[in-house]
């Protein structure tokens, strides 16, 4: 469905420098200093998947959104999207596509939001029936009854989103790219994002990319996770593989009877008369057959690393 290839860009940023002889001379000459925000890019994403795109700010993420999504021309590399390239194909390649930017909106700021859906169904030349189809599914499952007839300057951030959401959808797109969707939401309005994407998914086999920096959407969404920073790709597999990579050690807490001995397949933490917390360092199997010939173990508790414990160490694996 989706291909990258050796996909890189560059911007030109010019340079600024203080003082009014300078601005005078750089009016003349320009000077420019170069951002490779992505270098070498290369992708294969399958109908139906949702996969997470992470990485730390300035990582190239809404680089790629763009350029994805034909806003933006790469400077190397080929870029297929349903068989049509994003940027030269540009017209026929937005009827396939929907975009949504947390950050900003895509609708009309003054217009009641079922105007810019309507203006929506004209520009993607939606036919009717359709249009009333997904129309009513979506005001049921975005739950938009009572905003729909609101202008979109007068919505709270998390119907907002709902909005820019459900108009990202209308004509049906193959595909769907969420740029920080659930920015700045707080925790019922996430869950309900959350939520919509999984079922439009589900339902439609719409192909999902997900950028975020909130970690329980990548948990709860996706299953694959790609990892990039300062514009290059540094992973790209299964959520679960990477928690059992990156998730560092995992630690239980017991109570027990008997006399707590050392042993190499774990590292006591902390111990007290009765209870203890260990850092496991072979498996936990291993561990407990170990413990149990010393100790009676009364109670266990397992701790598993969790995701933001995860993407903490990769970052720092990787220097990003
Ligand atoms: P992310 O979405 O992961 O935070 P971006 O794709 O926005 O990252 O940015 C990648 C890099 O490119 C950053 O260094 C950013 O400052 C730079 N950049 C992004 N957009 C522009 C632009 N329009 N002009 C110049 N530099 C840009
Ligand atoms: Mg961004």
């Amino acid at each position: 469905m989706i291909h990258l290839k050796n996909v890189s860009k560059t911007y030109r940023v010019p340079i600024r420098k203080a003082g009014f002889k300078q601005a005078v001379a750089a009016f003349f000459k320009r000077e420019y200093r170069q951002i490779d925000a992505l270098k070498k890019i290369s992708l294969q994403i399958e109908t139906g998947e949702m996969v997470g795109y992470i990485g730390p700010n300035g990582a190239g993420k809404s680089t790629t959104i763009k350029i994805l999504s034909g806003i933006l021309a790469p400077d190397e590399g080929k870029i297929t999207i349903a068989g049509l390239d994003p940027f030269t194909q540009r017209k026929q390649h937005a009827k396939n596509i929907g975009v949504v930017f947390g950050q900003r909106t895509q609708l009309w700021w003054d217009l009641p939001v079922g105007d810019s859906f309507e203006l929506l169904k004209e520009i993607y030349k939606i036919p009717t029936a359709q249009y009333e189809q997904r129309l009513s599914e979506f005001i049921h499952l975005f739950e938009l009854e009572d905003i729909i007839q609101r202008p979109v300057r007068q919505l709270s951030l998390g119907q907002r989103v709902r909005c820019d959401i459900a108009a990202a959808l209308l004509h049906q797109p193959k595909v769907l790219f969420l740029d920080e969707p659930t920015i700045g939401l707080d925790a019922y309005s996430k869950q309900k994002v959350r939520a919509f994407i999984k079922q439009i998914n589900q339902k439609y086999q719409v192909t999902v990319i997900l950028t975020t920096h909130d970690m329980q959407d990548i948990e709860q969404i996706v299953s694959r996770v790609v990892l990039i920073g300062h514009g290059e790709l540094l992973y790209d597999g299964k959520l679960d593989a990477l928690v059992g990579k990156y998730g560092g050690p995992q630690r239980i807490q017991l109570q027990f009877q008997g006399e707590l001995l050392s042993h190499a397949s774990y590292t006591i933490l902390e111990v007290t008369q009765r209870t203890a917390f260990l850092q496991v360092n072979t498996n936990l199997a291993d561990v407990i057959r170990t413990l149990q010939q010393t100790i009676i173990i009364d109670h266990l508790e397992v701790f598993k690393p969790t995701i933001d414990d995860v993407i903490l160490n990769l970052y720092q694996e990787y220097r990003v």
